[in-house]
């Protein structure tokens, strides 16, 4: 096949708009609406992806319910997956056909960017959340709808993503379950391997065990960590972490977290991993420290309180990962047995993304996934 003919709108003037498919946000809440929408063709530093997955992130359902301003009409979506489709003329790292996760975008151009660490970016902000390109265009503006979350908007069948937000990988693995790597599962345990380099046989504790937390679960048992305490208040997510290497669950509606900590490990935590968000869990993970200890919190709080006896608060962003060495690194653990996060994965059809955000809210399931189209 040439150049997708189907995709392309064959107005005389303009051959270089894509019709697409997307999950529209129009109202606070939602629900999100399935519309086709006039996506421009990449520029020259941008891949065109057909995506073949996109996992559903609380961020997303966040910025649905709680952020959204209704001032225009947006595409969410940030851990897609697929297969490129068409480069600008200056991209190098990729070719139509390629496999690619799709993670966070940054500028390449500022002192964090360029001394490697773009998840401290100075525009992350508006590279994530402006819902514009950095240079203030935006590629759905035919059909008058925003898109660019994240450099993706990957509720939709095409995405314009760029090389500093694209992760190439091997086509033997299936697309659909490397999706959600790009954001929850690369937050959760670069947190514990990248950011608090937690070193063998300390204690740590993790506060919620959604996809985040037990990314952090499966990276504290690989850091030999000990205990590894889970917290949460759904039983079925804490049978999970037990299964995915917490040494102890507690029941936050049941048990006193403290206590129960005091009881394990005899005294306190040296790290806790807060990822619920909750202001009096984050007190609660201060209030369980040891001295030295590090509190991560990973809500995007700046974590500037100034304890006692050494013990600090660190705001902690995507892992501080870079996506093009954590990810592959984070496949080959996977192969390997070791991080076994498809086991968090439940699978939904495109068209049924508001039961998958409804069914990920309950939290009955742990990270949809989206089937958008074949590999
Ligand atoms: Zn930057
Ligand atoms: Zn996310």
């Amino acid at each position: 096949m040439t150049e997708d003919k189907e995709a392309v709108v064959n107005h005389s003037s303009d051959v270089n708009v894509y019709m697409i498919q997307a999950a529209v946000l129009r109202k606070k809440g939602g629900p999100l609406k399935i519309e086709s929408l006039k996506l421009e063709g990449p520029r020259d530093d941008e891949v065109l992806v057909r995506l073949v997955a996109s996992g559903i992130c609380h961020t997303d359902i966040d910025f649905c319910d709680h952020w959204y301003e209704a001032d225009h009409a947006v595409v969410l979506g940030h851990e897609g997956a697929g297969v490129v489709e068409r480069v600008g003329k200056s991209v190098k790292s990729v070719k139509r056909g390629d496999h690619v996760v799709l993670s966070y975008q940054s500028c390449g151009s500022c002192p964090q960017c360029r001394s490697g660490h773009p998840a401290h970016c100075q525009h992350f902000y508006e590279a994530n959340f402006g819902f514009q390109r950095l240079d203030g265009s935006n590629a759905l503006e035919r059909s008058s709808v925003h898109g660019h979350f994240f450099g993706q908007s990957s509720f939709a069948t095409h995405s314009l993503a760029t090389e500093r937000n694209l992760v190439k990988v091997s086509k033997n693995l299936p697309l659909k379950v490397l999706s959600p790597l790009g954001c929850g599962l690369q937050t959760g345990a670069g947190t514990v391997m990248n950011s608090l380099k937690v070193p063998k046989g300390a204690s740590i504790a993790i506060f919620g065990t959604g996809a985040v937390g037990l990314a952090a679960v499966m990276a504290a048992r690989l850091a030999g960590a000990d205990p590894i305490i889970g917290v949460d208040i759904r039983p079925k997510r804490l049978r999970l972490a037990l299964r995915l290497g917490a040494t102890h669950t507690i029941d936050n509606r049941r048990q006193d977290v403290a206590a129960r900590i005091a009881d394990i490990s005899g005294r306190g935590v040296d790290y806790v991993v807060e990822s619920t968000g909750h202001p009096e869990m984050h007190q609660l993970a201060i209030g369980v420290l040891n001295p030295h200890g590090v509190v991560a919190l990973l809500t995007g709080e700046s974590g500037m309180d100034s304890l006692p006896e050494g013990r600090k608060t660190l705001g902690i962003i995507q892992g501080d990962a870079v996506p093009q060495h954590f990810i592959p690194k984070l496949i080959k653990l996977y192969q390997a047995g070791q991080f076994p996060f498809d086991r968090l994965v439940k699978f939904y059809d495109f068209r049924d993304i508001n039961r998958a955000i409804a069914d990920a809210k309950r939290g009955d399931t742990i990270k949809p996934v989206l089937r958008i189209s074949e590999a």
